[in-house]
């Protein structure tokens, strides 16, 4: 029963675009409509109907900690009580900068903005004042929120909203946009050799999310290292998802390489709308009001954004167990959704799967490719969502997105899913 959810739906559409304020929440390429949440608490999601679910969406990434955490929203009723914005700088925007500073060593300073989309399009700006040069390198599927360059052969929504490049984006952005392919280094190297003086920086998703989920090829994080270092350009590290979600330290200190400047979001707001960028002391003396790359921000750094952040990467610092844990509950459903394939006979699954993200892609594998990805059986895929929710399993409604883990999955959550895995994977088979 999800007549509530279909009743608002009903009314949204009339007043919202696609009745959404962020349109992969129309499950449309899962052929369905929109479930309307309610409430949250640790793993478990509540509708507007009270039916409940396992949710794996986790706001995309932000929860790691799971809903309603206690952790996440200490002292906050404080900061409501004192004030939540005043256009002045406040204790807390130092504290939350020496925590992100201290999970990126290498990072001298950082800025706090409001949204992903904010830092990477500032990131983008600051590598273009630094290099005085104009055009940037993103590889075909990674997702770097919605800034107009950054629209161009994107992912997430506009994978499964089969619009590469957004409509409303000058021809003359989309020409200082460069397009790589993911894991081919040869390509970032075609590029560089075309334009050896015009290439200002390389944005890159190091854990590849907004295509499903794919991994970087041993050495080709390194590549691209050594070729921005070769031509003098900026690179850029999109840890927005990854950043503190598959270590403290993101994919730089997993992968062990140094980016010149990173961009974070949803972990680091603790549920709240918060994004960052970090970077070296050279390039940072260039943002204003030090230097001319001019950025800002009305609510930028807001006390009750940086607090919840705050008791997020601060619980994460003192608790490094939550990412063993995060990999040992992912490793779980992992193994039992790859047995159940094997007992049901199906061998054109892949899951792949980084800490406590992972994906099951519809297709034979191995998946390290943006071509690799696009082969995967989107129908399939909505049969398996709807015979997941009808079970209680809250899946992301598309197939380009992953499930996200938080420390709040229970060894239980991990059974019951693995069960209705089965039952979903049989109907899957049948259709
Ligand atoms: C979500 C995301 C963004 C955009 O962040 P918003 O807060 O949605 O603007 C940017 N980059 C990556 C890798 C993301 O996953």
């Amino acid at each position: 029963m999800v007549e509530k959810s279909k009743r608002l739906h009903e009314i949204a559409v009339k007043r919202i675009p696609g009745g959404v304020n962020s349109p992969v929440r129309a499950f449309g390429s899962v052929d369905s409509h929109p479930i309307y949440a309610k409430s949250g608490k640790g793993s478990s999601l509540t509708d507007v109907d009270g039916n409940q679910y396992i949710d794996y969406i986790c706001s995309w990434g932000p929860l790691i900690l799971g809903h309603s955490s206690d952790i996440a929203s200490k002292g906050i009723d404080k900061v409501i009580a004192q004030g939540t914005t005043f256009g002045l700088p406040t204790q807390v925007e130092v504290d939350i900068a020496g925590c992100i500073l201290d999970a990126f060593p290498m990072m001298d300073q950082v800025r706090m903005v409001n949204s992903g989309t904010e830092a990477t399009m500032s990131a983008l700006r600051l590598a273009r004042g630094y290099t005085k040069r104009n055009k940037i390198m993103k590889f075909e599927g990674c997702y770097h929120g919605h800034s107009d360059g950054l629209l161009v052969k994107s992912g997430s929504g506009t994978l499964t909203g089969g619009v590469p490049t957004s409509l409303g984006i000058p021809e003359a952005i989309i020409e200082e946009t460069l397009i790589a392919e993911f894991n081919q280094l040869e390509s970032v190297g075609r590029l560089f050799k075309e334009y050896p003086k015009e290439i200002a920086a390389i944005i890159v998703e190091p854990i590849p999310g907004n295509m499903g989920l794919i991994e970087s090829k041993p050495g080709f994080l390194m590549g691209l290292r050594k070729l921005c270092d070769q031509y003098g350009a900026v690179l850029i590290f999109d840890e927005v998802i990854s950043g503190f979600r598959i270590a403290y330290g993101g994919a730089t200190s997993y992968y062990g390489v140094e980016p010149d400047v990173i961009c974070l979001g949803k972990i680091i707001g603790g549920g709240m709308p918060v994004g960052a960028y970090a970077g070296k002391q050279e390039l940072m003396d260039c943002v204003a009001p030090v230097g001319g790359v001019y950025q800002a921000g009305t609510l930028s750094g807001n006390p009750l954004a940086m607090t919840m952040g705050l008791n997020v990467l601060s619980y994460l610092k003192e608790h490094p167990e939550a990412y063993a844990q995060l990999e040992e509950t992912a490793r779980a459903l992992e193994d039992g959704f790859t047995e159940n394939c094997k007992e049901l006979n199906i061998d054109n699954v892949t899951i792949n799967r980084v800490g406590g993200m992972l994906c099951q892609f519809f297709a034979k594998g191995p998946i390290d490719s943006y071509q690799g990805v696009m082969t995967s059986d989107t129908k399939a895929y909505a049969v398996y969502f709807k015979e997941m929710l009808a079970q209680g399993i809250m899946l992301p409604p598309a197939q380009y997105e992953c499930m996200f883990l938080s420390t709040a999955h229970t060894q239980d959550d991990i059974e019951k899913t693995i069960k209705a895995h089965k039952n979903a994977m049989r109907k899957v088979k049948q259709n």
